[in-house]
C-alpha cells in the first residue's frame, strides 16, 4: 500500500497528525512505563507494524499472522495480532506499534450478515456487493461458457479438500478456458489463479471480469479477438473456495479448511496453499510447520488436494521448458505466463521467493514485471523482496516448468472498497492482464520491445481496392517509471492484414515514421493499405514495431472492413446499325453481380424504359466473375433518332448501381 507522504510536509503540526494513528510500543522498554497501559491496547485482534533490522528477522515472524506487505523504506511488516501476539512479538525482541489505520482496514471484514450495501442477491458477500462469491463466480462462468460455447470451456480439474473427504458443501476446483475453439492449433497460454488465500477478495473478481471482458468484445474489439482467436487463457477464478467461504462469513481466512490441521473445529486451521507447492517446499524458512500458523505448509509437499489440482493442470497446459538446477535458464524464446492474483500492497513479484540469489532468467522476468507495473503503477520487484517464501505457486511455475510466473498484489487492503475495486484496481489491472496475453507466446523476448499504440485508420470501411492510411505509434518507453528498464529508439514497424507472422503465408508491410526519419523512442508511423483483392469481409490490421536492439514488441489491431467492388466497366457502347441498336459493354470486375438490365431514354434525363425482359445474362446466379462481354440488340427505335441507353446492374444484396448513358441513331 501506498503512505501518503506525511513527513514530507515538514509542517509541526501536520507530522502530529500523521503520527497520531501510531501508537508506538518499544519492545525494549516496559510497556507500562512506554505508554497506555495493557488494557488501552485494542481489543480484538488487530494490526501491528512489526519493525525488523535484517530480512531474516521476517523469517521469525511464522507463527504470525504477517500481511503480504513489506515497507522497506522504514523496514517493518504487517501482522493482525491480539493482546497475547503483541506482547509474544514484543518478547522476541520486536519493536512492534499499532498501525490504527491498517486496524480499521482489517476490521471492515468482519461486517455482519445483514448490514449490506444494497447487496444484488442474498449470496452476495455481505457489504461488498461488488464481488461476486464462490457459487456466483461459478455461475457467471458457466453463462460464459453458456453463452459463448465456442468460445468459453467450464472444466472440473479437481476437489477442494471438503469435497475430497465427500464433504457436501464442498467444492469442484474449476477453469474457465477461453479461446476461440473454431481455430485448432497448439496456442500460447495465460494461465491465471486468483484468490488461493480466501480472504483477499479482489483477485477472483478481477479475473472474472477479465474473462467477462475478453469474451464480450470478441468480435467487438480487434485485440480481444485476435488473443481469443490465437491464445489460451486459462483461469482459475477461485482457487481455494472452500477458504473462501468462510472468508466471504467475515472471517479472516488464509488457508483451505483441511480438519487434520490444528483441530476439526479451529479457526487456525488448515494449510498455507500458496506454500504447499511442490518446488523447493519447506526448504529455506519462507514456511511454517506448525499447523496452526497461518503459513503451515502442509505435512507433505503437494498434501493438499488444491494444490494437486493446481500443478496438474499447470503441467497439462505447460510443457517443462527448464533444466533440473537451480541456474539451469529457460531458453529465451520460452512460452506461457502464470499469475497468481493476491492482495494486498500494491506489487508485482516474480522468482524467486526461496532465495536472494536472482533466477537464470531474473532479467526477462523483470523486464515483463516492469512491463506490467507500467500499467498498474504497482512496484516490480522479486518476491524474495518482500519477504522469504517457499512452496509457493510462482517459484513452482517458473522452477519447475520455465513459466513466466508472477504475483500480483493487488489493492491496498484485504477487504477492499466497491469504490477503490471498481475505480482503481480494475482499470488499472485490466490492460496489464490483456499484456500478459499479448506476450504469452514469448514472454522473455516479446515485452522487451516497443508498444503499438493509437492504430488508427483513415476509413474503417471501403470499398475493395480502395487505399487506406493507417497511422499508430510505437512506444519503447512503457515501463514503470524509475525502474531502469533501457529503452532503445524505435528502428522499425509492419503491419500484417488477417495472417500473423506465427501463421503460414504471412506477408510482413513496411509502415513509415511521420517525420521522415526512425530516431525516437516514440515515433509515428504510416503506411497505405493497398485493399485489392479484399473481398467482402472484416479484417484485422496487426502492427508492431521494432526497437533499434532488434526486439520487436507486442502487437495490436485494428479492424478493416471492405465491401466488393461494384461491376467495374471497361467499356459501354451503343452503335447504329441496319434497323437496330446494338449495345455493347464489358466488365472489368462484377463481384457478386448478379446480372445487368438495359435501359432506352429519349432524352439524357427522361424517363427510362427497361429494354430486356430477363436479367442479362440469364442465368440466376452468375457467380464471381472477373469480367465479361456483353450484348443486346434493340430492334425497336425509330430511324434516324437520337437515342440515351444506360446500363444497371444488380448485386445479390439486391444493391444497384446505374451506368451510362450511352448514345446511338439506328441506321437504314
Ligand atoms: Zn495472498
Amino acid at each position: 500500500m501506498r503512505r501518503r507522504p506525511c513527513l514530507s510536509l515538514l509542517s509541526f503540526v501536520l507530522l502530529i497528525v500523521c503520527l497520531s494513528p501510531l501508537l508506538v510500543l518499544n519492545a525494549s522498554v516496559p510497556a507500562a512505563a512506554a505508554g497506555p497501559s495493557v488494557s488501552a491496547w485494542p481489543a480484538g485482534i488487530f494490526v501491528v507494524r512489526v519493525y525488523y533490522e535484517t530480512a531474516e528477522d521476517i523469517g521469525r515472524l511464522s507463527s504470525f499472522d504477517v500481511f503480504e506487505y513489506n515497507n522497506l523504506a522504514s523496514k517493518y511488516v504487517l501482522a493482525a495480532v491480539d493482546r497475547a501476539g503483541f506482547r509474544q512479538l514484543q518478547s522476541l525482541g520486536f519493536r512492534v506499534a499499532v498501525d490504527e489505520e491498517e486496524t480499521a482496514n482489517f476490521r471492515l471484514l468482519s461486517i455482519p450478515l445483514g448490514e449490506q450495501d444494497g447487496a444484488v442477491g442474498i449470496e452476495t458477500i455481505p457489504g461488498y456487493s461488488c464481488y461476486r462469491t464462490v457459487e456466483e463466480t461459478y455461475q457467471a462462468a458457466q453463462a460464459l461458457a453458456t453463452n459463448y460455447p465456442s468460445l468459453a470451456t467450464w472444466t472440473d480439474v479437481g476437489d477442494s479438500w471438503e469435497k475430497s473427504v465427500g464433504q457436501s458443501d464442498g467444492y469442484d476446483m474449476m477453469v474457465l478456458k477461453l479461446t476461440n475453439s473454431q481455430i485448432p492449433g497448439d496456442k500460447p497460454k495465460l494461465f491465471i489463479t486468483a484468490s488461493i488465500h480466501a480472504r483477499e477478495y479482489t483477485p477472483a473478481e478481477l479475473a472474472t471480469r477479465f474473462a467477462e471482458d475478453l469474451v464480450t468484445r470478441y468480435d467487438v474489439d480487434a485485440d480481444a479477438t485476435w488473443l481469443l482467436d490465437h491464445h489460451e487463457i486459462h483461469l482459475m477464478l477461485q482457487a481455494n473456495p472452500d477458504g473462501r467461504k468462510e472468508a466471504e462469513a467475515g472471517r479472516s481466512w488464509r488457508k483451505n479448511t483441511n480438519e487434520n490441521y490444528c483441530g476439526v473445529t479451529s479457526t487456525n486451521r488448515g494449510a498455507d496453499l500458496n506454500r504447499n507447492f511442490d518446488f523447493r517446499w519447506g526448504c529455506c524458512g519462507g514456511s511454517s510447520g506448525t499447523p496452526c500458523d497461518g503459513t503451515y505448509r502442509g505435512p507433505a509437499a503437494g498434501s493438499e488436494p488444491e494444490t494437486r489440482a493446481v500443478q496438474n493442470y499447470m503441467r497439462s497446459i505447460f510443457a517443462d521448458q527448464r533444466g533440473p538446477n537451480l541456474t539451469d535458464p529457460a531458453p529465451s524464446n520460452a512460452t506461457g505466463v502464470y499469475l497468481d492474483l493476491h492482495s494486498y500492497s500494491e506489487l508485482v513479484l516474480w522468482p524467486w521467493g526461496f532465495q536472494s540469489a536472482l533466477s537464470p532468467n531474473n532479467s526477462a522476468l523483470q523486464t515483463l514485471g516492469r512491463k506490467f507495473a507500467y500499467f498498474n503503477s504497482y512496484t516490480p520487484q522479486r518476491s524474495y523482496q518482500l519477504y522469504v517464501t517457499d512452496g509457493t505457486t510462482v517459484d513452482f511455475a517458473y522452477g519447475e516448468l520455465g513459466v513466466a510466473a508472477y504475483t500480483f498484489e493487488l489493492g491496498t487492503r484485504f477487504f477492499e472498497t466497491c469504490t477503490a475495486f471498481q475505480n482503481t484496481i480494475v482499470p488499472a489491472n485490466l490492460p496489464a492482464l490483456v499484456y500478459a496475453a499479448k506476450v504469452a507466446r514469448t514472454p522473455y523476448l516479446t515485452p522487451l520491445g516497443p508498444d503499438a499504440l493509437n492504430l488508427a485508420l483513415s476509413s474503417t470501411s471501403v470499398e475493395e481496392g480502395t487505399l487506406v492510411t493507417l497511422n499508430a505509434t510505437i512506444n519503447d518507453t512503457r515501463y514503470r517509471s524509475g525502474t531502469g528498464e533501457p529503452t532503445q529508439t524505435i528502428a522499425a514497424a509492419e503491419y500484417y492484414v488477417d495472417t500473423p507472422p506465427w501463421v503460414e503465408g504471412a506477408v510482413a508491410h513496411a509502415m513509415a515514421p511521420v517525420d521522415g526519419v526512425f530516431g525516437s523512442t516514440a515515433e509515428a508511423v504510416t503506411a497505405s493499405v493497398d485493399t485489392t483483392g479484399l473481398g467482402e469481409a472484416r479484417h484485422i490490421i496487426y502492427v508492431r514495431g521494432q526497437d533499434a536492439a532488434g526486439n520487436w514488441g507486442a502487437f495490436s489491431a485494428i479492424f478493416l472492413t471492405t465491401t466488393p467492388t461494384a461491376v467495374e466497366l471497361l467499356s459501354f457502347t451503343a452503335t447504329g446499325a441496319k434497323k437496330a441498336i446494338i449495345v455493347n459493354w464489358e466488365t472489368a470486375t462484377e463481384i457478386f453481380n448478379l446480372g445487368f438490365n438495359v435501359y432506352r431514354a429519349t432524352t439524357e434525363g427522361g424517363t427510362r424504359t427497361k429494354l430486356n425482359a430477363e436479367l442479362i445474362p440469364s442465368v440466376t446466379y452468375p457467380g464471381s466473375q472477373t469480367g465479361g462481354f456483353y450484348t443486346y440488340t434493340d430492334v425497336t427505335p425509330n430511324n434516324n433518332r437520337l437515342y440515351y441507353y444506360w446500363l444497371e446492374d444488380l448485386d445479390w444484396f439486391g444493391a444497384t448501381e446505374w451506368h451510362g448513358p450511352v448514345t446511338a441513331r439506328r441506321n437504314r
